[in-house]
């Protein structure tokens, strides 16, 4: 009996000597084996997380609330970049101070992808402040964002195809979400009368979900926030939002407030009241581990903001 004891503590000790050398070695090769990606909005960063998941070690440029047009990237973002594997980026000159460093950077053997590339042409939306040019706010109609799932999972399996089955089902996976999303998005709006849909926000971020769930949107500011919202902007929607009886405008997070509070007093000068609806995540998500924390979240927290603000 002892000698049997004696035998199972070895055993016990042997197996326990195995698993953590085992650990050891797992946690070794997890640290080396990550592929170091370089995002630039935090819309780009969760979506890599989701695809890239444990073989990915993502490190994102902007964080909440950052204005990706007027983002000039620092010297320890350009460190970061020349140090990842692969970057991402949105493209269509979203990221619009920081064309010449990605071009740059096309021309090393970093990997650079604009999400937004497999996107159909036909599918982007004319850009009315800039001729030529096409309006970068894709993130906004979910069934364009599954494009750019598809165009980071196929980066992500050229660069590690050793694990192509794993992000192809973390792509998979995504696309039912996104999917479900979708449909939440067309019930929710649903609720309002086609007639009330016009979205006014501080600026234009919002055309491809007019275009998708059919809503008139309006932006005090144009395209790209680098366009200074003029007085004769200001008249113009003030005059429509009375015309239109609108019930709501909305602020952004990643748009300073005062130009929406300056039209809100515009409409009240011309005696009708127009509720401030909320804050709606625009180019970036909100903070981590908040609701609003990732693409899914921020997009269930704008619908129901807005729906909230139109039907009470
Ligand atoms: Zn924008």
């Amino acid at each position: 009996m002892k000698r049997y004891v004696g035998f199972l503590t070895a055993l016990s000790l042997f197996m326990l000597i195995l698993t953590g050398c085992n650990n050891v070695n797992q946690n070794t090769e997890e640290y080396s084996n990550k592929y170091k990606v370089v995002a630039t909005t935090t819309m780009i960063a969760d979506l890599v997380n989701t695809i890239g998941g444990e073989h990915v070690e993502v490190q994102g440029l902007m964080g909440p609330g950052i204005d990706p047009h007027l983002y000039k990237a620092s010297a320890g973002d350009v460190t970061k970049m020349q140090n990842a594997n692969i970057i991402f980026y949105n493209g269509i000159h979203l990221e619009g101070k920081m064309g010449d460093l990605l071009e740059d950077l096309e021309k090393t053997n970093i990997k650079t992808v604009a999400v937004a590339k497999d996107i159909d042409i036909s599918d982007l939306i004319q850009s009315e402040d800039f001729e030529g040019n096409y309006d970068p706010h894709i993130w906004f109609d979910v069934s364009l964002w599954m494009k750019a799932v598809e165009t980071v999972k196929e980066s992500l399996i050229e660069l590690d195809n050793e694990h192509k089955d794993y992000y192809e089902e973390n792509a998979k996976n995504y696309i039912e979400r996104l999917k479900n999303l979708d449909q939440y998005v067309v019930n929710e709006i649903e609720k309002i009368p086609e007639e009330s849909r016009i979205l006014v926000t501080a600026h234009d971020a919002f055309s491809y979900f007019g275009r998708a769930y059919k809503f008139e949107v309006k932006g005090l500011q144009g395209i790209s926030t680098a366009s200074e919202a003029g007085t004769s902007n200001v008249k113009e929607l003030a005059d429509f939002i009375v015309e239109k009886k609108i019930p709501a405008i909305f602020i952004e997070s990643s748009v300073p407030r005062k130009n929406i509070e300056a039209l809100q007093e515009a409409v009240k000068a011309r005696g009708f009241n127009v509720e401030i609806g909320g804050e709606l995540f625009s180019d970036s998500l909100g903070e981590p581990n908040t609701e609003a924390g990732t693409y899914e979240g921020t997009i269930k927290h704008n619908i129901d903001t807005i729906v909230n603000s139109f039907i009470e």
